[in-house]
């Protein structure tokens, strides 16, 4: 309930003499004085309402602070606290749409509020990211309580008006200074903003009237994604304070390293060893690809580092339907045998006689090269 204006309840000007408040006062008095109005219910309340008003504007030092302080003086009220009915905010106009963002009123609400975002991030088999997967996940957001519907209250009780500030949410102190009195507000400290008592709290949400729910919320993760992507889930983020739209839900995509494979884009590595021999004579391997192991035909004198290519064997690009891949890229690595027993040692010697000069010319040419690109640089 809002306390009327001392000023409009006489009808008088803020600039009236305390001659014209008086007359003011005497006719109004006489016009609702309770003996006069037994038929009116409503006189009684408007005499107290003129002779209050008058008290006030007839004495110049309460006239003075009203002025300054309106109903919220201080020094009206019980100790401490801003006295009058939470009147005076005439000139806080935004407190009431702060209170509306968090509580749903329905005042003169501004839009609706969209819900936060929500990240989350999500670990995936490079199995998984190269071939698209379906996982259900448990996103904790904050939603509505259902148990008192948001007010946070037990339900069957009835949440309050906050007795320290009368629901307004804001306490007011008024300091004296050097350059004259000063009025502090402050969010109330009993109901933190709210302007609300919770006797009898929820006993699911604790008074907040909302709580934290794990939701499942189904991921359909596409073909090709690769750490660092993100996936939108339109609508399954946090939900809005006061009936807006939710918020979006943003997935982080994380692939796992693979012990075989490694990725580069849509490419994909990996390293194969090949035997001494098999390097030397040739061979036909088998290598593993994402779709299980093929033949490679290694050729005579393969080098180790040579790679070859496997169209098509690599990552799909996302959203090209699982036709347009990358490729897999098979390093080759010669394995020099070790722990040779003296039969093999033999044949090597036997073998590099048979070979003559071919490997230390092709390290002499190698040398060359070195030297040069040395000289280039000074
Ligand atoms: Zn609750
Ligand atoms: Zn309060």
């Amino acid at each position: 309930m809002n306390k009327r204006d001392y000023y409009e309840v006489l009808g008088v000007g803020r600039d009236a003499t305390q001659d014209e408040v008086k007359k003011a006062y005497r006719k109004l008095a006489r016009q609702y004085h309770p003996d006069v109005n037994k038929e009116d219910p409503d006189a009684e309340q408007k005499f107290k309402e003129v002779s209050e008003a008058y008290e006030v504007l007839s004495d110049s030092n309460e006239r003075a602070r009203y002025d300054q302080f309106g109903h919220a003086d201080p020094t009206q009220g019980m100790g401490g606290g801003f006295g009058g009915q939470g009147a005076g905010f005439s000139d806080f106009g935004g407190f009431g749409d702060i209170f509306d963002m968090f509580f749903g009123g329905t005042g003169k609400a501004r839009g609706p509020q969209r819900g936060a975002d929500l990240e989350y991030e999500l670990e995936v088999t490079f199995e998984e990211a190269a071939f698209g997967t379906e996982n259900d996940i448990l996103v904790p957001r904050t939603e509505t309580c259902g148990t008192c519907s948001g007010t946070g209250a037990r339900p069957g009780t009835r949440v309050e008006t906050c007795p320290t500030c009368n629901g307004s949410g804001e306490q007011q102190t008024v300091v004296n200074t050097p350059f004259g009195r000063m009025v502090n507000r402050k969010v109330c400290g009993t109901c933190h903003g709210t302007g609300k008592r919770i006797a009898s709290p929820c006993p699911d949400c604790h008074g907040q009237g909302r709580r934290r729910v794990r939701r499942t919320v189904k991921i359909k993760v596409p073909a090709g994604v690769d750490t660092g992507m993100r996936l939108r889930m339109p609508g399954a983020g946090e939900m809005s304070p006061n009936g807006g739209q939710p918020g979006d839900l943003h997935i982080v995509i994380r692939v796992q390293p693979h012990d075989v494979f490694e990725r580069d884009g849509n490419n994909v590595y990996v390293d194969v060893p090949l035997s001494f021999v098999q390097a030397a004579l040739g061979d036909e391997i088998e290598v593993p690809t994402l779709d299980g192991n093929v033949k490679l035909r290694i050729p005579e004198g393969t080098q180790t580092g040579t790679m070859f290519r496997l169209r098509g064997k690599g990552i799909p690009k996302v959203g090209g339907g699982g036709i347009q891949r990358g490729d897999e890229h098979v390093r080759v690595h010669v394995i020099t045998p070790t722990n040779l027993n003296e039969r093999q040692r033999d044949l090597f010697r036997e073998l590099s006689d048979e070979l003559g000069e071919a490997p230390q010319e092709q390290s002499r040419t190698f040398i060359e090269r070195m030297k040069n690109a040395f000289l280039r640089d000074h």
